[in-house]
């Protein structure tokens, strides 16, 4: 296995793969002092964290396929890296949010039959995942994430909220 690229790429594999050599024809060549072997395309479902870090004193990180993780795994053994799973909060919400309005218009056109059944379906699963995400720990969507209360919520409310907070200190 390569050493981890930095930063992690969530678009694209970071393993390297074995190309077609110096003398196939068509192909990607790569690199001879690489053993020929070329960057994978494949989008990437998990983050590899090594859990001893490297000579350099570095933990590495990168991501990796389906089909990488698998020769990682078998390469390096399953102590090696803690793998979790690729999740974009931001895009999942993104959609979550395009789906939800795309199903309203939807409902509102047809009178309630028009709701197609592959878009309802897969908002719920964007919304399972995004909970799986968040339970385990996994940062919030950025537009979720103020780090306190909106000025909007807490208006009229101010000496209540100033009440709790002074509870909370005792
Ligand atoms: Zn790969």
């Amino acid at each position: 296995m390569p050493k981890p690229l930095e930063p992690v790429d969530r678009e694209r594999c970071q393993a390297d793969v074995p190309g077609p050599g110096p003398f196939t024809v068509g192909g990607e060549i790569g690199d001879p002092r690489n053993g020929y072997r070329v960057r994978c395309k494949n989008k990437p479902t998990v983050i590899a964290t090594e859990n001893q870090p490297g000579e350099d004193g570095r933990i590495g990180s990168m991501s990796l396929c389906r089909d990488c993780v698998v020769v990682f795994v078998r390469d390096l053994g399953v102590g090696y890296a803690t793998l979790r799973d690729i999740m974009d909060p931001d895009k999942n919400l993104q959609e979550q949010l395009e789906l939800a309005k795309h199903i309203q218009d939807q409902y509102d056109e047809e009178g309630g039959n028009g709701i197609d059944q592959d878009d309802a379906n897969q908002l719920a699963e964007l919304v399972m995942s995004l909970h799986e995400w968040i339970k385990k720990g996994g940062f919030l969507p950025t537009e979720w994430n103020r780090g306190g209360v909106s000025p909007e919520l807490l208006e009229g409310h101010e000496d209540e909220v100033t009440d709790l907070l002074l509870e909370m200190k005792d």
